[in-house]
């Protein structure tokens, strides 16, 4: 059994971030994720692309943003418990129970959840033969941009991912972009790019089809492509990438006796506290009036669910409110030795 003040469901940028919030007033949580990595739907999803309305950094990817907020939280030395998944809850007396299916349990007398989407997947082809290849030359996400360079690429999806990427990897290989509407549904500027760079040569565009068949043994040949009317195109490629959009599970958190709203979790903006005494919901998978579902405000979440989980940990300790630049106790817990 795991000691802690918070258990931290969820590694994402909420997540970590609370980590320094809960860290600067002297509190101590361990963290689990279920993905394999920390950082949440910035490294899952979107490593490679820039993000730019992250306070005061005017442009970073999601993977420099990750390392940025893992860098911060050095200082607190914090477990992280990758590839488990939290999937028990109970209350014994003052504390929370918490169980992975991995069977580790911890002790704390707060958890925060910062579970995102829950947990989450790319919703797949239907097509059968797409499983062998997924991985190698079909992908839903995409890690490394560099495998394919000077390539031929289908992209099949209408939002602003398929576009997003199209128009990035159309920099240096040939895409084929592949919707199953007339319409596609990203923003408008991508759309008008999109337009631009298929006029240029750079971007083939077929819409109103939807994958058939993938040909090849060992490696990806070629796919077919139908069209609404019923006849069929074949397609030289690559690699094949699928951005329909995830699958949004609660998973396990849909059974710990929280009330839910759809699969996201009410909470009161004093706090971000649930209707469940000691479990706090921040980030994504929180919901409250006027909830902006941006990196910034589960930051803001986090601050304060950290300091509504003091009165959990220390009950006989009053919180005082203190800035980093000044106070002692908090640059100490920093490790900064003011004559460096
Ligand atoms: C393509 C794309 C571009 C984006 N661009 C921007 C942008 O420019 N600006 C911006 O502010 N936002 C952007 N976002 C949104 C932003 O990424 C999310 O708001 C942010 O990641 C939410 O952070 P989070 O920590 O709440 O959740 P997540 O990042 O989703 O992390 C949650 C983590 O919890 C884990 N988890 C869930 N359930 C369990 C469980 N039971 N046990 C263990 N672990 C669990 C998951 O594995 C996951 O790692 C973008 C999103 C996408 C998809």
């Amino acid at each position: 059994m795991i000691n802690t003040d918070v258990l931290i469901v969820g590694a994402g940028p909420t997540g970590l971030f609370c980590v320094h919030q809960l860290g600067i007033i002297g509190l101590k949580c361990e963290v689990v994720d279920n993905l394999d990595k920390i950082g949440g739907q910035c490294i899952e999803l979107y490593p490679d692309k820039p993000i730019y309305d992250i306070p005061a950094i005017p442009e970073c990817t999601g993977e420099e943003l990750t390392n940025n907020l893992i860098e911060q939280i050095k200082p607190f030395k914090t477990n992280f418990h990758l590839n488990e998944r939290v999937q028990e809850v109970k209350k014994e007396k003052n504390y929370w129970i918490v169980k992975t299916n991995k069977t580790k349990e911890f002790k704390a007398s707060s958890i925060i959840i910062a579970g995102g989407v829950g947990s989450f997947e790319p919703r797949k082809f239907l097509v059968n033969e797409c499983e062998k290849f997924e991985g190698k030359e079909i992908f839903y996400s995409i890690k490394d941009k560099n495998v394919f360079k000077n390539k031929t690429i289908s992209i099949f999806g209408g939002g602003d991912s398929a576009l997003d990427w199209a128009i990035e990897l159309s920099e240096n290989s040939k895409i084929h972009l592949i919707h199953r509407r007339d319409e596609f549904r990203g923003a408008e500027s991508s759309v008008t790019k999109v337009k631009e760079l298929s006029k240029q040569g750079k971007i083939e565009i077929f819409t109103k089809y939807q994958l058939n068949t993938v040909e090849g043994d060992k490696k990806i040949e070629s796919i077919s492509i139908k069209h609404d009317d019923g006849s069929i195109k074949k397609i030289q490629t690559n690699y094949v990438l699928g951005f329909f959009g995830l699958i949004m599970k609660l998973g396990p958190i849909a059974n710990w006796g929280l009330n839910l709203d759809k699969k996201y979790i009410p909470v009161n903006t004093e706090n971000f506290e649930t209707n469940q005494k000691g479990i706090f919901a921040i980030g994504d998978i929180s919901i409250y009036p006027g909830k902006l579902k941006l990196i910034l405000s589960g930051f803001h979440e986090g601050a304060l669910a950290a300091r509504g989980c003091f009165k959990y940990a220390r009950p006989d300790e009053k919180l005082r409110f203190e800035f980093t630049t000044t106070s002692k106790s908090v640059q100490s817990r920093l490790g900064i030795n003011k004559n460096d």
